[in-house]
């Protein structure tokens, strides 16, 4: 099975790296970063100098790639993987990208007969590594199941929710509430050390409380109290995400308060400077303002 992964970064990585374990998996790749596909190509995996090349090269590609722009522009143009592709192909985007920009790609992509899904997903570093991310997917059924085998090698749950653009809308519901978790995370933290709470006190009990969170569970020990804020989930693609929820909503017309003013703290994060850290990076904000220091 001839396989293309474009955007080999901190999920692209592990992902693509758990399909060449896999005998029956050729897998060509491409990055804009030289680096990250010599790394692979030590692997095993066969690096292209183009979308359009790798795409002449594999009858499935998935994209892992950081915003809309960036998938529509490995799409389009001269070097594009639609320039090099040919009917009966499919392309997976895993990204986490608007739905409106997914139904563009989709459309322009099967008027040359190349099958279009959106399997974002979630799950993190650690689930791609593990290969138990969750993936919401949006398409026709047809080939959803076409590509079913492949994304279990990637993840361990896996959904369907509807047409092209249904994974990326559930996609953006999941992250608004994970932003908003993270901050409530960062908030609570910084009072309770400037309580005189011990972190890894107020931790264990949170844990076994009716406080606990994803957010707290996968951030407050492993990155915060570690100080270590390097290769997780960027403040800045979290920022984007929040961005996609506000959109969604300014076009549905409903207010989203919580998620408005999360956006706002990721705002401040990223003006400190704090964009490419971990999201977790954003109780600098309030350690800051609260002139106390919450990790170890
Ligand atoms: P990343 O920035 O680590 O990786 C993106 C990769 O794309 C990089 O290797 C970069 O060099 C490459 N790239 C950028 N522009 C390119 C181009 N024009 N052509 C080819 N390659 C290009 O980001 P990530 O954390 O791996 O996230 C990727 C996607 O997955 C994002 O949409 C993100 O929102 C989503 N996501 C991330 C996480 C996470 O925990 N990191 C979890 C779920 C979803």
């Amino acid at each position: 099975m001839n396989i293309g992964f474009i955007g080999i970064g901190a999920m692209g990585k592990p992902m693509a790296q758990n399909l060449l374990k896999s005998a029956e998996v050729q897998l060509y790749i491409y990055d804009v970063n030289a680096a990250a596909m010599a790394e692979l190509a030590a692997q095993g995996a066969t690096a292209c100098p183009s979308p359009r090349a790798l795409a002449a090269a594999a009858s499935v590609i998935i994209m892992m790639l950081p915003n809309a722009a960036v998938v529509e522009s490995t799409l389009t143009g001269e070097q594009g993987l639609l320039a090099g592709g040919t009917a009966g192909q499919t392309i997976i985007d895993m990204s986490s990208v608007a739905a409106g920009s997914t139904k563009k790609m989709a459309a322009l992509a099967q008027a040359r007969g190349i099958a279009y899904i959106d399997a974002p997903v979630s799950g993190g570093v650690a689930g791609a590594a593990a290969a138990t991310l969750t993936i919401m997917v949006g398409g026709e059924a047809a080939a959803v199941q076409g590509v079913l085998p492949l994304l279990q090698r990637l993840g361990k749950k896996i959904y369907h929710v509807g047409a092209s653009g249904a994974g990326d809308a559930m996609k953006v519901v999941n992250n608004l509430l994970l932003g908003i978790n993270m901050a409530a995370v960062a908030e609570a933290l910084v009072l309770g050390a400037r309580s005189g709470l011990d972190p890894r006190v107020m931790l264990e009990i949170i844990q076994a409380s009716s406080g606990r969170s994803y957010a707290l569970e996968a951030k407050a020990e492993k990155f915060i109290l570690n100080n270590n804020f390097a290769a997780g989930f960027a403040i800045d693609l979290e920022y984007k995400d929040l961005e996609l929820a506000m959109e969604t909503a300014r076009s549905l017309e409903i207010p989203l308060p919580v998620g408005a003013l999360t956006q706002q703290v990721f705002a401040m994060a990223r003006a400190k400077g704090l964009g490419r850290e971990d999201i977790s990076a954003v109780i600098k904000v309030w350690e800051e303002m609260a002139g106390i220091q919450v990790r170890g």
